[in-house]
């Protein structure tokens, strides 16, 4: 892996950008082009596509994969959605292309593994389901231990136990959108659904 480039005031730059020679540069956790000439200088960048092209070229490495127990990155368990580029966990940005493949395939979001048919999602008052994807038990336990967001979170969220058929996946019954899913190619994280449960469901945790 060469260096990271920098140049002066700017942060190191790690990621080439996908559209130009320039680098990718990180700023309200959103991925842009530093050259502002170029077509994505002014839109969010992937990440994940702007990673693979890394990795195709044989200068990175895939950021780990599904599976227990979770490697540490600055002493915190890796979430299977944290992007991992240049040996950085990326802790703002979520890997779109790993994203839409946890909700598709009924994945966790914190170990990639496979989903039991009932499983934790955490809600907001609103019953909107953050990061729009589900959880082990356990790996619920490892991120309300370990994530500063739930450990002491701004605002009230409530752990629910709850089945594909009871999630609303933009507004469609998960076990739906889980069942359509099964024919459709490989993964593109162009389509990322919103997640609700409607407040007569699922089960609150007995912890
Ligand atoms: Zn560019
Ligand atoms: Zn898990």
């Amino acid at each position: 892996m060469s260096a990271p480039m920098s140049d002066g005031d700017h942060p190191p730059i790690v990621m080439p950008c996908t559209d130009c020679a320039s680098g990718l540069e990180l700023a309200d956790g959103q991925l842009t082009c530093v050259n502002v000439q170029c077509s994505s200088a002014w839109i969010t960048v992937p990440i994940w596509r702007a990673h693979e092209r890394l990795v195709a070229a044989g200068l990175d490495v895939p950021a780990p994969g599904a599976g227990w127990p979770r490697p540490l990155f600055d002493g915190v368990p890796h979430p299977y959605l944290t992007p991992v580029v240049a040996g950085r966990a990326w802790w703002k940005l979520v890997d779109e292309r790993r994203h839409q493949e946890c909700q598709l395939r009924w994945a966790c979001q914190v170990c990639g593994s496979p989903l039991p048919s009932a499983a934790w999602v955490v809600v907001n008052i609103h019953y909107e389901v953050l990061i729009s994807t589900a959880m082990h038990e356990r790996c619920l336990r490892l991120a309300t231990a370990r994530c500063p967001n739930l450990v002491s979170p701004p605002v009230i969220l409530t752990p629910l136990q709850v089945t594909p058929r009871e999630i609303r996946a933009d507004h469609r019954p998960l076990d739906e959108v889980l069942a359509a899913a099964v024919s459709k190619p490989a993964t593109t994280g162009d389509w990322i659904q919103e997640w609700t449960v409607p407040r007569t469901h699922g089960l609150h945790s007995p912890w």
